[in-house]
């Protein structure tokens, strides 16, 4: 992978979830809050790539949870997209950020991408 900024890496994580449309059935983990919110997802496009998406800001309680809209979320946070491996670049954050109904949170790149190379399928966090 060509070394992109984080800003580009993330465009094209977008893009990348995007095209896999709403139905992929590509997700590799989900993650979870122990009121059993949804926190986040990653899932595989068809090369290859861990797809992280999550949404941040003010949830709204009981709605879905898609975080593949790219407009008019305004009321139900809105979705980050990131690309689980960095593609080598130094000094990249291990923070990824994250939100449900309890309110933001901070997920680690690092254990995001070993549950999904130990094919851990839901992830509890507290
Ligand atoms: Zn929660």
């Amino acid at each position: 992978m060509e070394q992109l900024s984080p800003g580009e890496r993330r465009e094209r994580a977008h893009a990348a979830l995007a095209a896999l449309g709403p139905r992929h059935g590509r997700t590799r983990l989900e993650v979870r809050c122990a009121s059993g919110h949804h926190v986040a997802t990653v899932s595989e496009s068809p090369d290859g790539m861990l797809i992280y998406a999550t949404t941040i800001g003010p949830h709204s309680h009981g709605s879905n949870d898609r975080v593949d809209t790219g407009h008019g979320t305004g009321e139900h946070g809105r979705p980050f997209v990131d690309f689980l491996d960095t593609g080598g670049l130094p000094n990249q954050e291990d923070d990824l950020p994250a939100g449900c109904e309890c309110g933001p949170r901070i997920l680690s790149r690092t254990a995001l991408t070993d549950a999904v190379a130990n094919q851990t399928r839901h992830l509890l966090i507290d």
